[in-house]
């Protein structure tokens, strides 16, 4: 019997032109963003808006930190609800917490993504909608719009898994009002920790520099807009520090630039798995819709019967492939499931908890090549075959 040897959360290296940066900077002292001119945190937020289109880009400590900063700059006040999806990680019912709001869980389909019958019923019960693109699927972006502009619910886009992905050619976090990435390790590009920000609108991209903490310093954003919008918003936003460094923007530039050949190479890894995945008795791939430009960074199958589930996913643990399974009782590593989250008011969520039962998730490393990839096609065509057949 095969095995597969390599880790599941081995990073590629740094690319070495980012390393070169990063030593510079050490070299010069200067990694306060608002210290160093020029400066690599305004560069990338230059840089970063050209890329998606936006008017504004910020730069920040973290995807968490990113959407309680939204969510500050929109308003949103203790007590008020905030919609987002059942079916998503603990960072963003955390940030929505941090704000001191309260969660409204939306149901999921089988496709992964918000179900908007649910929404639909649930839209009024609050005034913004957190939308997680969880694993990098992308619900239906207009007929989401509609169901949110009608209501006049605005929308914050949680693009962890979708930075480099678009929806009808238009890209994942410039649909909504805010569009919220992380640069954590475990995303598309990695400075260990870091997030970014964009929005079309010059008043949010004020509110959320000042909240950033830029204290008379503001303008120096890349993007930032005139000095009048500013002082509309400035004694009246709380410093909460939340800045990125410039030895991180140093790393991050370079890894930007190449953000479609990664994503490129993690679309062949996730067609190669893909494909041999539809040959495992008793699993089901998820078809992911025409208009889905998506970046295959994970992969998700769903179990026809959650019975042998565990005896799947123990047996293709046995042999070095590691599935995480949201049904299971208790978070465990990344995973997590919307009844861990105790400080969230209980919902009743029967379609979730359902699909969360029957739904196990892989990690596609860029580590991995198309032999590593064919190889946990054949360990798991073939545990599949043991537990499901
Ligand atoms: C990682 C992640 C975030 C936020 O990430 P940080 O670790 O705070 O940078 C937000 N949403 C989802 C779905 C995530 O996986």
């Amino acid at each position: 019997m095969e095995t597969f040897t390599k880790p599941f959360t081995r990073q590629e290296p740094i690319p070495e032109e980012a390393i070169a940066a990063a030593v510079e900077v050490m070299r010069g002292g200067a990694l306060h963003r608002y210290g160093a001119d020029p400066s690599h945190v305004a560069a990338l937020e230059a840089e970063f808006a050209a890329q998606t289109g936006a008017a504004h880009a910020l730069a920040v400590a973290s995807g968490g930190y990113a959407m309680g900063c939204a969510l500050r700059a929109l308003g949103v006040q203790p007590g008020d609800g905030v919609l987002t999806n059942a079916f998503t990680l603990a960072p963003v019912p955390g940030a929505i917490a941090a704000v001191g709001a309260r969660p409204v869980l939306v149901e999921v389909t089988e496709d992964l993504v918000l179900d908007l019958e649910d929404l639909a019923v649930k839209v009024d019960r609050a005034d913004v909608l957190m939308l997680s693109h969880m694993r990098g699927h992308i619900v239906d972006m207009p007929a989401l719009m509609e169901i949110c502009d009608a209501a006049g619910v605005v929308v914050v886009e949680d693009c962890a898994h979708t930075m480099g992905a678009a929806w009808a050619g238009h890209p994942s976090g410039r649909w909504g009002a805010i569009g919220c990435y992380s640069c954590q390790t475990y995303k598309h590009v990695n400075s260990g920790e870091g997030g970014l920000i964009v929005t079309d609108d010059p008043d949010l991209a004020a509110k959320m520099t000042l909240l950033s903490g830029s204290y008379m310093l503001y303008a120096r954003n890349g993007t930032a807009p005139e000095e009048a919008v500013f002082a509309r918003h400035k004694g009246l936003m709380p410093n909460v520090s939340g800045r990125m460094d410039e030895l991180r923007a140093a790393i991050l530039r370079p890894q930007l630039r190449d953000l479609q050949t990664q994503a490129e190479r993690w679309n062949t890894r996730y067609r190669a798995l893909e494909h041999a995945f539809r040959e495992a008795a008793g699993l089901t791939v998820i078809e992911r819709p025409q208009a889905e430009a998506f970046v295959g960074s994970s992969i998700q199958l769903l179990a026809q019967d959650p019975g042998r589930l565990g005896a799947f996913v123990d047996g293709c643990a046995a042999r070095g492939v590691e599935w995480k399974w949201f049904g299971a009782e208790r978070a465990q590593g990344f995973t997590s499931a919307h009844h861990h989250w105790e400080y969230v008011p209980a919902h009743d969520l029967p379609r979730t908890d359902g699909i969360l039962a029957r739904l196990i998730d892989l990690r596609v490393p860029l580590t991995f090549d198309l032999e590593d990839c064919a190889q946990i096609g054949r360990i798991v065509v073939s545990e599949a075959e043991r537990a499901f057949a």
